[in-house]
Formats: C-alpha cells, sequence, structure tokens
C-alpha cells in the first residue's frame, strides 16, 4: 500500500462516501424489521415500498443516532433538515426513488481525527445525511435471470461524506477503520463489513502538484479494508497511465473485482440534477429541538481519541499504543480492568498494553476472537504479570501460565505456576553452585569475555539459565556472574 505523498510525480487526491446501516430495531419509514439474514422478500412493509395508500414515518431511533455521530465529530446538528427523493430507475428500487436528505442534512461539517504514522491527522466531513436503503440484486442460482430481494429496502442508513483531504491508500485505510471504529463505538451501526453494514465508495483523482483537482472516478461498495487500499492502489496507476498517454479521465463509477484486483467502468456518471431532487411531500421537516441535542450530548461516552489522550497522560502510555487500547470499548475496558488490577501490584500500565498488544491480541487474531470472548479474564492478566513483577516466574514461563490460562486448565495463576513447577530459584546459594560450574564449563566463554566480548557474557547467563531450566532470575544471575568474574 502507498503512503507516499507522490505516486509517479503525482498527487493523489481521495474522499469518501460512506454508508453507515443503523442499527435500529424496525426501519427508517416503517415497523418492518431490519434483522439480517431473513428468507428474501419476507421483511419489506408496503411502506417501504411505497405502494399508493402508505405514507411514512421517520423512526426516532435512526434521528438520535445521527445526532449522536454529529456530536462526536463535532458537526452542526441541523435545527431542521429534509427529507428529498432521489430519483433513479433500478430492479431492486421498485418504488423508483430513494428518501434521502439533499440540500440540508442533518449532520453538517465535523471531523474524524486519526493516528497515521504517529502523527494526528484530521479529514474534514462535508455532511452525514439520513437515507433509506434499496433492495438488493442477486445473481446466483437463477440460472442467468437476477433474483431481487428487497428485504434490505427501507433500511436506515447514514451516509457520511468527506472532502476531499485524503492523500494515499494507507492514509485512506486509516480514515475508513477509524470511522468504523467510531461507529462500532458510538453503538450506531454493527460495523458488520461482510453483512453490508458499513460500505465505502472512494473519490479518487490524481493531479500534479500545484495544480486543480483532477476528474475523479468513484469505486463503488468497498467491503473490506483490504480490497479499499488495493482498489486505490490500482485506480491510482491506471488514472496515471490514461494521463501519462495524453488522455482524460472521465468522470465515472466503477466496481472494483477483488479476484482481479482491477477496476471497471460500471456507468457514466450521473449528475445531481439527472436525480431530479425535490422535498418528500409525505415527510414534514426534521425538527431537531436544542433539548434533544443536550440530552444526546449528555449520554455520549467518552470518544475513542479523548480516551487516547487521557491514556498518554495518565498512564504515560505512547501514542500508539493509546491508539491500541481504544481500538474498541470493550478492548478499551478489558485494558482499564487489567490495568488498575495491576497497578495494585505495582506492574506498570505500558506493561499491560504490551501484553495485550502482544499475546492476547495475537491469540485473538489467531482465532478470530473478539476480546468479549477472550478466555483469560483482565483480573487473571493483571495476577500474571503481578508474578513476573515480583520476581516469582520469568517472562518466558509467564507465556507459559498465560497458555494454560487460555486452554482454561485453570484460573489460579499461583496454582498454575505451582503445579507447572515454574517458580523462579530463589535460593541464592543454590544459583552460586550452578553459576560456579557453569563458569567451570566455559573457560572459553569466560575468556571471550575477559577479552571485551560483551556477548561472551550473554552466551554465560544463557548457561546458567538452560542449567536451570529457565527457573534462574536473569537479573540475579547475570548480577551473580557479574560478581565472580569482576
Ligand atoms: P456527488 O454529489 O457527485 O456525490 P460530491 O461533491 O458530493 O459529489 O463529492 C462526493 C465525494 O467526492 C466527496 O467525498 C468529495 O470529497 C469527493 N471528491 C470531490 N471531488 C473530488 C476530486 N476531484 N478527487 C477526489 N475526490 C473528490
Ligand atoms: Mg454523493
Amino acid at each position: 500500500m502507498n503512503t507516499s505523498p507522490l505516486v509517479r510525480g503525482y498527487e493523489v487526491v481521495i474522499g469518501f462516501e460512506t454508508h453507515a446501516q443503523l442499527s435500529t430495531a424496525s426501519k427508517i419509514f416503517s415497523g418492518a424489521p431490519t434483522a439480517f439474514g431473513a428468507p428474501p422478500n419476507t421483511q419489506a412493509c408496503a411502506v417501504d415500498l411505497a405502494l399508493p395508500g402508505t405514507l411514512p414515518v421517520l423512526n426516532r431511533g435512526a434521528v438520535e443516532r445521527a445526532i449522536r455521530f454529529g456530536l462526536a465529530v463535532g458537526a452542526r446538528i441541523a435545527p431542521q433538515s429534509i427529507f428529498a427523493r432521489k430519483h433513479y430507475f433500478y430492479p431492486d428500487l421498485p418504488k423508483n426513488y430513494q428518501i434521502s436528505q439533499y440540500e440540508i442534512p442533518v449532520v453538517q461539517g465535523g471531523s474524524v481525527s486519526f493516528l497515521h504514522d504517529g502523527q494526528e491527522r484530521s479529514v474534514r466531513l462535508v455532511r452525514a445525511h439520513l437515507e433509506e436503503d434499496a433492495g438488493k440484486s442477486l445473481h446466483e442460482g437463477f440460472h442467468g435471470l437476477t433474483g431481487i430481494d428487497l428485504n434490505r429496502a427501507g433500511t436506515p442508513l447514514l451516509e457520511i461524506v468527506t472532502e476531499p483531504d485524503l492523500r494515499s491508500s494507507a492514509e485512506a485505510v486509516e480514515y475508513a477503520k477509524a470511522l468504523h471504529a467510531l461507529v462500532v463505538w458510538l453503538a450506531l451501526c454493527d460495523g458488520n463489513m461482510q453483512e453490508g453494514s458499513f460500505r465505502c465508495d472512494a473519490n479518487v483523482s490524481v493531479r500534479k502538484p500545484g495544480a486543480p483537482l483532477g476528474t475523479r472516478r468513484e469505486i463503488k461498495n468497498l467491503n473490506s479494508f483490504r480490497n479499499l487500499g488495493q482498489a486505490i492502489d490500482y485506480e491510482v496507476q491506471w488514472q496515471i497511465d490514461r494521463l501519462e498517454d495524453g488522455l482524460a479521465i472521465e468522470q465515472a463509477t466503477v466496481l472494483f473485482d477483488p479476484a482481479s484486483g482491477q477496476t471497471r467502468a460500471m456507468r457514466s456518471k450521473e449528475e445531481a440534477h439527472d436525480y431530479r431532487y425535490f422535498p418528500d411531500p409525505d415527510l414534514p421537516p426534521l425538527m431537531i429541538a436544542p433539548e434533544w441535542v443536550e440530552r444526546e450530548r449528555a449520554a455520549l461516552p467518552e470518544l475513542p481519541r479523548a480516551m487516547a489522550g487521557r491514556l498518554q497522560r495518565d498512564d504515560g502510555l505512547p501514542p500508539y499504543d493509546a491508539a491500541m487500547m481504544t481500538q474498541g470499548r470493550a478492548f478499551a475496558a478489558y485494558y482499564e480492568a487489567a490495568r488498575d488490577a495491576a497497578r495494585v501490584a505495582g506492574v506498570p500500565a505500558k506493561t499491560v498494553a504490551n501484553w495485550m498488544m502482544g499475546e492476547v491480541s495475537k491469540r485473538l487474531n489467531a482465532q478470530a476472537l473478539a476480546i468479549e470472548a477472550c478466555p483469560v479474564s483482565a483480573a487473571a492478566l493483571a495476577a500474571l504479570l503481578a508474578r513476573v513483577h515480583d520476581g516469582t516466574i520469568s517472562n518466558h514461563a509467564a507465556r507459559q501460565v498465560f497458555d494454560a490460562l487460555w486452554a482454561g486448565e485453570g484460573r489460579d495463576v499461583d496454582a498454575l505456576i505451582d503445579a507447572r513447577g515454574l517458580r523462579q530459584m530463589s535460593d541464592a546459594g543454590a544459583l552460586e553452585a550452578i553459576v560456579d560450574e557453569v563458569l567451570a564449563k566455559n573457560a572459553k566463554s569466560v575468556a571471550e569475555f575477559r577479552a571485551g566480548k560483551d556477548k561472551a557474557f550473554n552466551a554465560l547467563v544463557g548457561q546458567v539459565m538452560k542449567a536451570t531450566q529457565g527457573k534462574a532470575n536473569p537479573a540475579q544471575a547475570s548480577e551473580l556472574l557479574r560478581r565472580r568474574l569482576g
């Protein structure tokens, strides 16, 4: 993935339109359920299809979530916004218009910030508006025909639009991840990308530095962060190739094919006037009283970037670690619980963070588990780190105990340490005898050390650890060795 500001002498310019499906139980304008995975065409009602004689009624939960989002990104919440009809014909939209917001969206401005290459980056938002989803075309299992599933019709979406502020595919992926983490953190959206709950459209153009913005092409429906990065990289090379051949870029909507890694044109882009937007006569303006906004503000949880700042300040974590600890609300809660319990035993917060980024994440990722399903509790992790801190076990032994905890072989850290005989040697006399034996057997390393080779010393420490089957305290062994050699 590309992180450099220029590609073959061109500046890359990217703006995002993201559709986050709002986690309401019912549709945006009807009482039909939004649950994923029901048999086709069992969850769209007459209102979702705008059959004659029906009227849409706005779902309060969808508005609540839009307000929450707007507050979290520092946007203006419009006291009055308007629903509009956006007209187009497509088989999965039998009513031939989508209810959306056009001229006056509910959320205006704001920004999303994230860490990129150790630097705080901020992307400006243009707007976020409420709209309904369309149905879905099904191409598999219909023998050359296309099936239509209207279950998704009327599902509430928040479309979040950025300014063209992003400058590389890597930055674009970081933005998408940060936005995803934010909407999940705020519990507005379940974030399930396979099920289409979070869909990104990337608008990409290139230009020579200092030139006006180039013509963009919009890559539709990128449903994984990996596809997103690959699609942008491919598209950038394609556009530069064309420009270098002296050809112009035409504005278009393109699709990314993960199998070939290529983008291809789907249709030339519609202009806004093609949609014949007009205010939906069935829906009054959406009025949001200041009291409602204040209620939502009061209910807002601490936000991930704010929490990361607090962990840097209060726990002394580096920015990267703080960002990792705040990757999700449950992850952050686990970290804080483990940190509090570990602190009592004098274990630094950084040690807790290291283990969470190391052992804990490694295993969760390997088994595709979320932190909620972590078999090792925060209390057990803290108890384990306390035993390393007080010298009872080595780091190496701690990983074995962690394995045992993970495998459910027990919950009591001290019992697991004893059952496995992992206590470090604390008997100084016994360790001295072993040190003397190692020195006697490794005359060559001793001579090398005396000749100024530091590596030889490490080799001797290694021999002591080996002779004690890893139960010596490495610091104590080093000290004894130095005393004998000094
Ligand atoms: P439309 O109304 O056709 O969707 P918008 O002006 O709303 O167009 O822009 C859609 C998205 O495209 C926004 O995220 C915007 O930042 C981005 N965008 C606009 N111009 C460019 C450009 N030249 N290069 C890359 N992205 C762009
Ligand atoms: Mg748009």
